[in-house]
C-alpha cells in the first residue's frame, strides 16, 4: 500500500532534475556523491561540466587529480572528488570500467557509504535497498512514528529496515527517488504539507499531529571557532601559494595560514620558515568560511617578498593561480590576490614620479642595451628620465604610472593631440606578467577610434609586435635607421579607424 500510494504519486508529481532518467551507474555515482551536503540547484551546473570533461569512467580515472579538484573548485567537501577519483581508478581497473551490480561491492567502492551504494544499486540495477539520507529518515520516522534519536546506530538500523519492508520488488530506485522528492517538496523539515502527502491515510505522525517535533536528533555541537591569518605573499607580480597537506582541504592551493596566530609577529615568523623574507605592506580585511566542525575567522595580509626563493610552494601569476583548485575558504583571500595581481593605471602625480622615473630608466636601458653605447646607455638615469617625463607632460602629453600588487611597474604615455601612443615602458622585474597588455588595452580605449592610431617601436622587439597586432596595429610599410651602421631600426605602426567612435563606457 505505502509504495502503490507513493509510486503513484511520484508518476504524476516527481522533480525534473538534470541527473534523473539515467540507468548509467556512472553518471548516478557522480551525481549522488556531488549531493551529499550539496543542494540540487547547486548541483545541476556542476554535474553538467563535470561529465563534459570525465564522460566516462576511464576519462575520470586517466586524470590527474589536480584537474579533478579544479573541476570540483567550489563545490566544498573536496574529499568527495578525491575518492571519485579514486574509486574511478578501481572501477576502470580492478572491473574494467563496469560498475558492480552489488549492493556489497559497490559499498567497497572508496568514498561510496552505505547511502550511495544504495541509490547506485537501486537507480541504476534495480536492486531493493533504502537509500537512508535526512529526506528518507525524515518520512520514515513520521509515517511510521519513530520517535527516538534518529542518530543512535540501533534506531538508524531499524528506519533501514522499515525502509526496505516499505520496498517494491520492482522500481526499486523509483521508490527512493519519490521518497526523496516526497521529503524535498512534501515532508519537508519543520511543517510538513500533509494535505499534499499521499501516504497521509496511514501516517502515525500525521494522526499524532507531532509531525513537526520529528525526526528527533540531539542537539550538534557548535563548530570550533579556528583563528587564522592570511598572507598574501607577493612578489613583482607573482604570488606565493602552496598545496596543503593536511586533512582538511587536501592537495588544494591556498595562501600562508598561520592558525592562531597572536600577533603579526607569529605571521612573519611562518613566512620566515618558508626561506621568504617579506615585509608587511597592509591589511586586507576579514572573512570567515564553515566547515562542518569548525569556523575559520580569517585575518588577511600583504605581505611582498624581496625575491621568490622559498623553501615550498611557489610564487605564480594570476592566469596560473586561476588555473589551480582553491577552495571556497579562500574566496575572500582569492578576490584580494587577483586586485593585487591585476594592473592598476594611474594617472602621473608629483608622489609617483620618481618611482615612474626609476622604472622607466630601467627598461629603457634594457630595450636599447644591444644598441647603445655603455656611456649612452647610462645618461638615462632617473633623474633624466624624471626630466624627459615632464617634457612630455609639458607638450600636452598624458602619463600613466604602471602599477602592480602597490609598486610601479612602467609608465605609459598617450598623445591625444596626435592620437598616439606615445611611450610605454615596463621595468625587466616586471615583464610578462600582462601589464603590457593592460596599458595597450587601456590606450586603445582612451584614443579615437574614428581616426588612425599611431605607434612606433623598435624594430626587433618581437613581444611588442605581438601585442600591437593583436590590438588591431599594422605595419606602416616605412623603416627608420637610427644608426649609421643600420643596425637600429624604428618601425611605425598604425591602427585603422574603426568608424565605431568612442566606447562611452
Ligand atoms: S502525512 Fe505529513 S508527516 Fe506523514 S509522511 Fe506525509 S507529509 Fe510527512
Amino acid at each position: 500500500m505505502f509504495a502503490s500510494l507513493l509510486l503513484s504519486w511520484y508518476d504524476a508529481n516527481h522533480r525534473v532534475l538534470p541527473f534523473r532518467g539515467t540507468k548509467d551507474p556512472y553518471r548516478i555515482w557522480v551525481s549522488e556523491i556531488m549531493l551529499q551536503q550539496t543542494r540540487t540547484e547547486t548541483v545541476a551546473g556542476y554535474y553538467t561540466r563535470f561529465l563534459d570533461r570525465f564522460p566516462d569512467v576511464f576519462s575520470l580515472a586517466d586524470a590527474p587529480e589536480e584537474d579533478v579538484l579544479k573541476c570540483w573548485e567550489g563545490l566544498g567537501y573536496y574529499s568527495r572528488a578525491r575518492n571519485l577519483h579514486k574509486a574511478a581508478k578501481v572501477v576502470a581497473e580492478k572491473y574494467e570500467g563496469k560498475f558492480p551490480a552489488d549492493l556489497e561491492l559497490l559499498r567497497a567502492l572508496p568514498g561510496v557509504g552505505d547511502y550511495t551504494a544504495a541509490a547506485v544499486a537501486s537507480i541504476a540495477f534495480d536492486i531493493p535497498a533504502p537509500a537512508m539520507d535526512g529526506n528518507l529518515t525524515r518520512v520514515l520516522s513520521r509515517f511510521h512514528g519513530v520517535r527516538e534519536d534518529v542518530d543512535i546506530p540501533a534506531v538508524k538500523r531499524r528506519l533501514a529496515g522499515l525502509g526496505r519492508e516499505d520496498m517494491p520488488d520492482t522500481r526499486c530506485g523509483d521508490f527512493n527517488q519519490a521518497m526523496m522528492d516526497l521529503g524535498a517538496t512534501v515532508c519537508t523539515p519543520g511543517t510538513p504539507d500533509c494535505e499534499a502527502c499521499p501516504l497521509r491515510p496511514l501516517c502515525d505522525a500525521y494522526k499524532a499531529g507531532d509531525a513537526e517535533t520529528l525526526p528527533i536528533k540531539a542537539a550538534a555541537k557548535p563548530p570550533k571557532d579556528v583563528a587564522m591569518a592570511v598572507a598574501l605573499i607577493t612578489c613583482r607580480g607573482r604570488i606565493w601559494m602552496t598545496r596543503r597537506q593536511e586533512a582538511l582541504l587536501k592537495n588544494l592551493w591556498v595562501y600562508q595560514l598561520t592558525e592562531n596566530a597572536e600577533s603579526g609577529t607569529d605571521v612573519e615568523k611562518a613566512i620566515k620558515n618558508l626561506g621568504i623574507r617579506a615585509g608587511y605592506q597592509s591589511d586586507l580585511g576579514k572573512a570567515r568560511h564553515v566547515f562542518t566542525h569548525r569556523v575559520w575567522n580569517m585575518t588577511l595580509y600583504h605581505y611582498e617578498a624581496e625575491s621568490a626563493d622559498c623553501k615550498e610552494g611557489r610564487f605564480v601569476t594570476l592566469s596560473e593561480m586561476n588555473a589551480l583548485p582553491i577552495p571556497t575558504a579562500m574566496k575572500a583571500a582569492k578576490e584580494q590576490a587577483v586586485r593585487l595581481l591585476t594592473p592598476e593605471i594611474l594617472p602621473m602625480d608629483e608622489a609617483l614620479l620618481p618611482e615612474v622615473a626609476a622604472a622607466y630608466s630601467a627598461s629603457w636601458k634594457k630595450a636599447h642595451a644591444a644598441h647603445c653605447d655603455p656611456d649612452f646607455l647610462e645618461d638615462h638615469t632617473p633623474a633624466y628620465m624624471e626630466a624627459k617625463l615632464r617634457d612630455y607632460l609639458s607638450w600636452g602629453n598624458e602619463i600613466y604610472a604602471l602599477r602592480l600588487s602597490g609598486k610601479t611597474a612602467g609608465v605609459l604615455a598617450i598623445d591625444r593631440k596626435h592620437n598616439e601612443l606615445a611611450t610605454l615602458y615596463i621595468a625587466p622585474d616586471w615583464q610578462g606578467l600582462g601589464i603590457g597588455k593592460a596599458a595597450v588595452a587601456f590606450a586603445v580605449r582612451e584614443l579615437d577610434d574614428t581616426r588612425a592610431m599611431k605607434v612606433t617601436t623598435l624594430a626587433k622587439n618581437e613581444r611588442a609586435t605581438r601585442l600591437y597586432h593583436s590590438y588591431g596595429f599594422r605595419h606602416k610599410a616605412k623603416t627608420r635607421f637610427l644608426d649609421r651602421k643600420q643596425t637600429l631600426a624604428e618601425i611605425d605602426w598604425l591602427r585603422s579607424p574603426t568608424g565605431k567612435g568612442k566606447k562611452t563606457t
